[in-house]
């Protein structure tokens, strides 16, 4: 969790900004929306609100998909009531945070709902703070990253957004939705109480029982018949479209986490499975642990629907101690004690029924220089059993490209083996072990890979070795130069001479320790010759060749030949113009 600090102080920024603009937005969006159904002009909103509106999270939600393209989608799912009658143009809308968001990949899928009830106003702040926490610590923080690369989240920030902005604006007593009721006085279904009831797992039980009331003018009306409402309706559909194993649903208040049933005292099938991860999450969050039922009766809900219908492990969280925390620090501080425990819950829907499974592996920091490369052994151990076939190690060098191993097990038993192909000293080798249970669950050492990796220094066994490039050498055009490597010494025999010049504008390269080359143009050349010996290690030296396009003169008999024929030339040259003039 030392990393979620880092973010949050990132973000700081953010907050103090929106809860300056939240006043606002509030004055400018309402306007519109809700004035046509009042008979009062509307009341300004409170100073100290720090709360945002639909209009607010929508923004938001636009604004972090055009940021972050890669890895959101906005889908909407639905119209609120009041935009189903023309008079409001609020929609219910999604969010999918993943790699690839634009495809349906194979991996764990979680839910996340918010504010299903108007006036528990932290919720969809809890919402949007997830989606822009989650967004800009991609690629920056290392658990974060590999949950949005490994599993499919949908968020639904405000499942009522009529009902938010009338209790914003209103009413900040307001719980329900917006319909006009069947009585055409009364407004509003609690939407927590208008999913099918889902009985043991009857899709038809318990709609309309315990907890609910049927008069419309009740803070806990049920609707005139289970998924009468557009909102339940759009999360019904969302819920039944994917295969979500762990759903987290926000309300306030009493610092509760919560798992079905709740319209009985009976436990669930699951219920093992159930305890155990509401027990986790409580322990990040603080808040205590209970089955819905023992809390209160409730029918109708989310939570009940959710595992009787789509069979999904959904998780209610009672946030904070009221509905409206007054003070912008309060929000702040159950928004930061809920983020670590969302993470957990969309990490848990990798194997909702956490059964063991584990990679073991000791990486070593360094490994000597080994021609036959390097082993990599983990023991892997499943409660399942482990997908022998499955178990790969991955890896690339110096940054390169990753490539995937398979294993063997060469004892026939837990431990697995790959070798990495023999890389020379000074390598650095980066791999990760993932492998796969009978169930399919995936599991990877170390756990976030590749955001964290293991890795190893590939280290000499013998010396370097010591490059000699020979003397410098100087010659005409058009004569060849023979280079001389042979001076070049290691411990263990060097393998590779490589020598490289500037020629004409172009690098060439020689190969051997007594490669030649004739030069066609005049300069000075400067020559490196690297070698390396059979780790890998090496050593480089230089020398210069001087091409010149006439003969050095020299002192000595050259020199005094010339000065002869000079000197021969001039006297017969003299001789010769005397005689002209004689002749003029
Ligand atoms: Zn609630």
């Amino acid at each position: 969790m030392q990393k979620s600090g880092y973010v949050f102080e990132r973000l700081f920024v953010l907050v103090i900004a929106a809860v300056f603009m939240c006043p606002v937005v509030h004055m400018t969006a309402f306007a519109g929306d809700i004035s046509t159904e009042l008979e009062a002009p509307p009341i300004p909103p409170s100073e100290q609100y720090v709360y945002h509106n639909y209009s607010f999270m929508k923004d938001v939600m636009y604004e972090i998909e055009f940021q972050f393209p890669e890895i959101t989608k906005i889908y909407d799912i639905g119209d609120a009531w009041e935009k189903t009658q023309g008079i409001a143009d609020r929609d219910i809308l999604a969010m999918k945070i993943s790699d690839n968001v634009l495809v349906d990949e194979d991996e764990p899928e979680v839910l996340i709902l918010a504010l299903h009830h108007a006036r528990e106003w932290v919720n969809h702040e809890i919402a949007i703070e997830f989606i822009r926490n989650i967004t800009s610590a991609y690629g920056n923080n290392t658990r974060l990253s590999w949950l949005v690369d490994n599993r499919e989240i949908w968020i639904v920030p405000m499942v009522n957004p009529d009902g938010l902005d009338y209790s914003l604006e209103f009413d900040s007593a307001w719980r329900k939705n917006r319909r006009l009721n069947y009585d055409n006085i009364s407004y509003g279904v609690d939407l927590n109480r208008n999913y099918n009831g889902s009985e043991n797992g009857d899709a038809l039980g318990a709609w309309g029982g315990a907890g609910t009331s049927d008069d419309p003018t009740s803070d806990i009306y049920c609707g005139e018949y289970a998924f009468s409402e557009p909102e339940t309706q759009a999360i019904r559909d969302l819920a039944y479209a994917h295969d979500f194993q762990v759903e987290l649903d926000f309300h306030s208040s009493g610092d509760w986490v919560m798992w079905p049933w709740g319209y009985s005292a009976n436990l669930t099938p699951d219920d093992d499975s159930l305890v155990a991860i509401g027990n986790r999450l409580a322990a990040i969050n603080g808040y205590t642990a209970a089955q819905s039922f023992d809390m209160y009766a409730t029918t109708g809900d989310s939570l009940d629907w959710l595992y009787g219908g789509p069979r999904v492990y959904p998780f209610l969280f009672e946030t904070g101690s009221v509905f409206q925390p007054d003070r912008a620090v309060e929000v702040w501080a159950i928004i930061d004690e809920n983020m670590p425990a969302i993470w957990e819950g969309i990490e848990i829907a990798g194997d909702r029924d956490l059964k063991a499974f584990d990679i073991s592996h000791t990486p070593l920091l360094t490994r000597p220089y080994s021609a036959s490369g390097f082993p990599i052994d983990a023991v892997v151990t499943a409660e399942r059993g482990v997908d022998t076939g499955a178990v790969s190690v991955t890896y690339r060098v110096d940054g390169g490209p990753w490539s995937t191993l398979p294993t063997d097990r060469p004892g026939d038993n837990d431990t697995y083996e790959a070798v990495i192909p023999s890389q020379s000293a000074g390598s650095f080798v980066e791999y990760y072990i993932v492998a796969h249970d009978l169930s399919g669950v995936e599991k990877m050492s170390p756990l976030y890979a590749p955001y964290d990796i293991h890795s190893f220094t590939v280290t000499a066994v013998s010396g370097p070795p010591v490059a000699d490039a020979g003397v410098d050498q100087e010659s005409l055009l058009g004569e060849t130069i023979y280079f001389d490597g042979l001076g070049s010494t290691d411990d263990v025999g060097v393998v590779n001479y490589t020598w490289t010049f500037v020629y004409d504008g172009v690098t060439q390269t020689l190969y051997g320790p007594t490669p030649e080359f004739t030069f066609m143009i005049d300069g000075v050349y400067d020559v490196a010759l690297t070698v390396l010996d059979g780790e890998g290690s090496q050593d480089s030296d230089s020398m210069v060749v001087t091409v010149s396009s006439v003969p050095i003169p020299e002192f000595g008999a050259f020199a005094m030949a010339m000065s002869v024929v000079a000197l021969a030339m001039f006297v017969s040259g003299s001789a010769i113009f005397r005689r002209r003039r004689r002749g003029v």
